[in-house]
């Protein structure tokens, strides 16, 4: 068992100083992943909230598309919040026409899905495999449409614009959320993530 991980967040876009901060509070050490030879010195990745249409196209750029994309399918296990969520989906409906994914995650995400004009909302959820309720904060965020056979609900939001809709995924060491957890201080989530990265070292 890796006893202090290291753990990459994808710095291309995004909020990223916020989950460098929460992972480094659960036990971590957080690194930036801009170039591939980062990648290649991290046990595990973080794709952070933000533009998703944004961040793939730099992807692309900085020449860590493929290197990603084998890491995934080699078992690397990653955390995607919001546009990572996306960024990790195989399928995307409502993304824009030459967009594409990562993959790794068997599901069918909608990005915006809450409505263009209900910019954010917040709500406590009750997400498996952590205590109590957590706060989510919602912005512009995507939501899990449908999931493969392989892949664990871990939480619905209750109310609001998109009620009853799943917004928490897990699939092996892939771990998903159309909300932040990073911006509430709260890193029950991020405990989460490091768990499943302990669990398949
Ligand atoms: N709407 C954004 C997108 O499509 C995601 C928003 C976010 O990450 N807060 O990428």
């Amino acid at each position: 068992m890796v006893r202090r991980p290291t753990v990459g967040v994808l710095a291309v876009q995004g909020d990223v100083p916020e989950h460098l901060a929460a992972l480094e509070s659960v036990g971590a050490r957080a690194v930036r992943v801009r170039r591939p030879t980062e990648l290649d010195t991290v046990d595990a990745l973080v794709l952070p909230g933000g533009e998703s249409t944004t961040i793939d196209r730099l992807v692309r750029t900085f020449g860590l598309y493929d290197p990603i994309r084998a890491r995934l399918r080699a078992g690397m296990p990653a955390y995607g919040s919001c546009a990572g969520m996306i960024l990790l989906a195989d399928r995307i409906v409502d993304g824009r026409p030459d967009q594409q994914t990562l993959g790794g995650l068997d599901v069918t995400v909608r990005r915006n899905a809450f409505g263009r004009q209900v910019d954010s909302y917040e709500e406590d959820l009750t997400i498996a495999g952590t205590e109590g309720r957590i706060r989510a904060v919602f912005i512009r965020a995507p939501w899990v449409e449908d999931v493969g056979p392989g892949v664990e609900v871990l939480a619905r939001t209750g109310h609001g614009p998109g009620a009853g809709r799943i917004v928490a995924v897990r699939e092996g060491p892939v771990l998903a959320t159309s909300f932040h957890p990073e911006l509430t201080g709260d890193h029950r989530v991020h405990r989460l993530f490091i768990e499943i990265v302990r669990e398949g070292s």
